[in-house]
């Protein structure tokens, strides 16, 4: 069997990854000549480091992933600590622990494990279409590929998502807006094994320790799409949105360097069941564009990765049923993945403040257990033990 694999981000290597792993030979075209990440970091929890541990990369991602052992809010105006508590008793629940990571870092490990010179970089594909017994897809290069399935993994702006769905689909505005990069560590920002996070006027900062002595930081504003604000004006900009704020992000803003800091409008795409068409599967954020406000998109990318491998492997009935196996599986947990960090998004944003200062007050009695138990029951939902 062969799996044309359409783009070569998280997804896209992941199920890369799986399938070669599973003897099925496979061909990645990516659009672009270099992957620039949208993004500084991610933190990847514990069911995406299952996948990439049974994908084989356990021992490289722990040497890319942050120290981190504790998480803690804190109010805004003085920074003084709202809850902090250990997230062992979560580790030791679910069986492994979550790696906060560089996105190059983790897109270099993905690409390495696949094979560097293995990836057609500069491929765009323009449309695909399916014939008896096989799947083609056109290039913009006129190059054409054909295999017996096609996995689309060109994340949320995808083209290949209408030809499975029959129809367009819309990006919603979540209301606000993210900037993240990395900055060197410096404890009197926050602890260097510590996910610390400043809350308050419906705004968050927060700061995640990865590997090389740096954090992984980003700053929440809920504001209007479009506005004329970029890399140039960052630090007016975020100097402007947390004046007030306490000490450690005053200093976090001064020491971020604007050149290297992303400024995203985020958006989600409202869930949808339908994630194969014949021999065509969505897979990653062509198939469910989430918030990143529980941290789970490229996990259940990575979860989408084995899954489809695993039915795959065992397609006795065709690679039809085989992909329909996969949506049975699959459509509820990144749906349901989609609406709760749509949940968190608003609580977070104050979409309506008065949820929100009821979760600052909730955040002063937390001991760790309501937190932690959300994760795990997030956490557990994935399909590896
Ligand atoms: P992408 O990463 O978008 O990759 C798609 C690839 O396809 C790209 O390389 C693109 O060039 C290529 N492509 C596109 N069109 C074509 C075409 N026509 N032909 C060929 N190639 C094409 N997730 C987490 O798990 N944890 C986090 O902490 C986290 N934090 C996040 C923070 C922010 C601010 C954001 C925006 C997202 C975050 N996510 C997080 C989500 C995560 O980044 C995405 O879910 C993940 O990157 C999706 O991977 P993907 O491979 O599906 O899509």
């Amino acid at each position: 069997m062969k799996a044309i694999i359409i783009g070569g981000g998280i997804g896209g290597l992941s199920a890369a990854i799986a399938l070669k792993r599973c003897g099925i030979e496979t061909e990645v075209y990516e659009a672009v000549k270099e992957i620039k990440p949208v993004g500084a970091a991610i933190s990847i929890w514990p069911n995406g480091v299952k996948c990439l541990n049974w994908l084989g990369m356990k021992e490289p991602l722990q040497q890319l992933g942050g120290p981190m052992e504790y998480m803690a809010y804190k109010e805004f105006v003085h920074g003084q600590t709202l809850t902090r508590f250990s997230l062992d008793p979560l580790i030791k629940s679910v069986g492994e622990r979550p790696y906060p990571v560089a996105r190059a870092e983790l897109q270099d490990m993905l690409i390495d494990t696949y094979g560097r010179a293995d990836i057609r970089f500069g491929q765009r594909v323009a449309r695909i279409e399916e014939f008896d017994g096989g799947v083609r897809a056109w290039f913009e290069s006129g190059h054409v590929a054909e295999g017996d399935v096609l996995i689309a993994a060109d994340g949320t702006h995808s083209v290949i998502r209408p030809y499975v769905l029959g129809h367009q689909t819309e990006r919603r505005y979540a209301g606000y807006v993210n900037w993240n990069g990395l900055v060197e560590i410096d404890e009197s920002i926050a602890p260097a094994n510590q996910w610390t996070t400043f809350v308050g006027e419906g705004k968050r900062v927060s700061l995640m320790p990865v590997a090389g002595n740096r954090f992984y930081f980003f700053f929440d504003v809920p504001l209007d799409k479009g506005l004329a604000e970029d890399r140039t004006t960052v630090k007016a900009d975020l100097t402007r949105y947390f004046a007030g704020w306490a000490q450690p992000v005053q200093k976090l803003i001064s020491a971020i360097n604007p050149d290297t800091t992303n400024r995203i409008e985020i958006h989600d795409i409202e869930p949808f069941m339908q994630l194969v068409r014949g021999r065509v599967a969505l897979l990653g954020d062509s198939g469910h564009s989430t918030t990143p406000d529980i941290g789970q998109g490229g996990c259940a990318a990575m979860e989408d990765a084995v899954v489809l491998a695993m039915a795959l492997q065992t397609n006795s009935l065709g690679v039809e049923d085989a992909l329909l196996r996969y949506q049975e599986k699959r459509a509820y947990r990144v749906k349901d993945l989609v609406l709760k960090a749509r949940k968190r998004c608003d609580v977070t944003h104050g979409k309506d403040m008065n949820v929100t200062h009821s979760w600052y007050e909730e955040l002063k009695s937390e001991t760790g257990e309501r937190v932690l138990s959300g994760m795990r029951e997030t956490i557990l939902g994935g399909p590896l033990e």
